[in-house]
């Protein structure tokens, strides 16, 4: 067996494989010789790079290296057109024109600054979290739901009342769940239209299963007379996300990321605290969630990568939350099945980079370490450094690993969206290009440069 035919084979192999399926590889089955750093790609399942003739920082299937959240901010003409679609002042389809047009430059603005991934920026959202629930049968929008129907002890509804608010927007189950249309399917069609060769690089962001459950807990988040307990509630939500992604899939889409702040929020001590006193019991909840993610990922295709985003708020550049991951992190990360973890790690309200030994060697953590909440842009010098901790941490991890295998589980990326709410975050779009620019640029040194 020569090593060219070695390499054109294991590239086609490796086409539509993911780090899952890599882990079907071993170096002695193949029984061929490699030099360390291909012995190094084929026995870690979380590597996505094999060809020599590539540098360390490529990866040929998501997550990429340089990667980023998701939510892009809007051009001016998009919020002003949001705005008037949000007060009645212009319809749906006046909207839509905008969102169509604002989105090829947002395309753009994500090949100019090297990004393999591209997304739509979520032009098409006031929110991340909108799709899913809004589009199901059996759900219903109520715009002024009262406040006494959320649960106080999530972070973001004890700032609703110390603004004194009464009232938020929501969504109730009212009905049996039912998949009726596509959630997300015409959002990817229509950015497939616009990147032909690259359509296995688009990524579609979806907001996690369990974000109205969190905020109404068993009590306020479906109509008893339908479905009896969170059980069934479930049952049918998993069902409907099963159906959407299998239609993405259909149409092309290779990568999932699900947006759920959900599990930063058992980070917080008062979140804890405040469920405590509440009767609830979160380390039930926490594993409930898992497993309800569990089943809409079991089975997916080889080549579909799904990860999961989460972090402590992105709210115009404010968060709602702190707390390191100690506290989900050995459930969530061996328990949890993804492909990647999409973690916020921009300052200290996320805690320290310990909690990533409990990282199996068939997972990628995506790091968060660029904040865009501000405009400054950090130093690749202190992002290498930090990268390299956290490699370091990972080899010490069970099983204990080299530190060169460690380095290939990782990826950097922003810490969140830069517009997780349609009126973005206080930075300029140069900063967001810089920012971009940036993940990219040090990305190719710090991998490239690792022995
Ligand atoms: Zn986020």
């Amino acid at each position: 067996m020569t090593l060219a035919w070695t390499s054109k084979k294991l590239h086609l192999l490796l086409k539509h494989r993911t780090p899952r399926l890599l882990g079907l590889f071993h170096v002695s089955k193949l029984s061929i010789s490699m030099n360390h750093a291909w012995r190094r790609h084929l026995t870690c399942p979380g590597i996505t790079h094999i060809d020599p003739v590539l540098t360390m920082s490529t990866r040929l299937n998501p997550p990429f290296r340089a990667e980023h959240i998701g939510s892009l901010l809007r051009p001016a003409k998009l919020v002003a057109k949001r705005f008037e679609f949000e007060t009645g002042a212009c319809s749906a389809e006046e909207l839509k024109a905008v969102e169509d047009e604002s989105i090829p430059a947002i395309v753009k603005l994500q090949r100019e600054a090297g990004m393999k991934t591209i997304t739509d920026g979520e032009m098409r959202r006031a929110a991340f979290y909108q799709g899913m629930f809004e589009k199901l049968g059996g759900m219903e929008i109520v715009p002024n739901c009262s406040l006494t129907t959320f649960k106080s002890y999530i972070p973001y509804v004890g700032i609703f009342h110390a603004m004194g608010l009464t009232e938020y927007s929501s969504i109730y189950c009212n009905g049996k769940i039912k998949r009726t249309e596509g959630v997300h399917t015409d959002d990817f069609k229509y950015l497939k239209s616009l990147v032909s060769s690259e359509v296995e690089h688009i990524k579609v962001t979806i907001c996690g299963p369990t974000w109205m459950h969190l905020r109404h807990g068993s009590d306020h988040t479906y109509d008893k007379s339908v479905y009896t307990n969170d059980a069934q509630y479930f049952a049918d939500l998993i069902q409907a996300y099963r159906e959407e992604i299998k239609e993405l899939y259909s149409l092309g889409c290779r990568n999932v990321q699900f947006d759920d702040p959900t599990f930063c929020f058992f980070c917080s001590d008062s979140m804890i605290t405040g469920m405590e006193q509440a009767g609830v019991d979160h380390e039930a909840l926490l594993r409930m969630y898992i497993d309800v993610f569990n089943d809409i990922t079991k089975s997916r295709p080889a080549d579909l990568t799904m990860g999961v985003h989460m972090c402590r708020g992105n709210f115009k550049g404010m968060h709602y939350t702190a707390g390191g991951y100690a506290r989900i992190s050995e459930t969530l990360f061996k328990r949890m099945d993804v492909d990647c973890f999409y973690l916020e790690f921009d300052d200290d309200r996320s805690g320290d980079l310990m909690p990533l030994r409990y990282l199996p060697p068939n997972k990628t953590a995506v790091l968060g370490l660029i904040t865009t909440k501000r405009g400054t842009l950090e130093s690749i010098a202190n992002l290498r450094v930090r990268v390299e901790e956290a490699a370091e941490i990972i080899s010490q991890g069970d099983p204990k690993r080299p530190k060169s295998d460690a380095m290939n589980q990782l990826c950097l990326s922003p810490q969140c969206g830069f517009a997780s709410v349609f009126e973005g975050n206080p930075i300029s779009e140069e900063e967001e290009r810089k920012k971009l620019e940036l993940v990219v640029e040090a990305a190719k040194q710090i991998w490239q440069s690792f022995p």
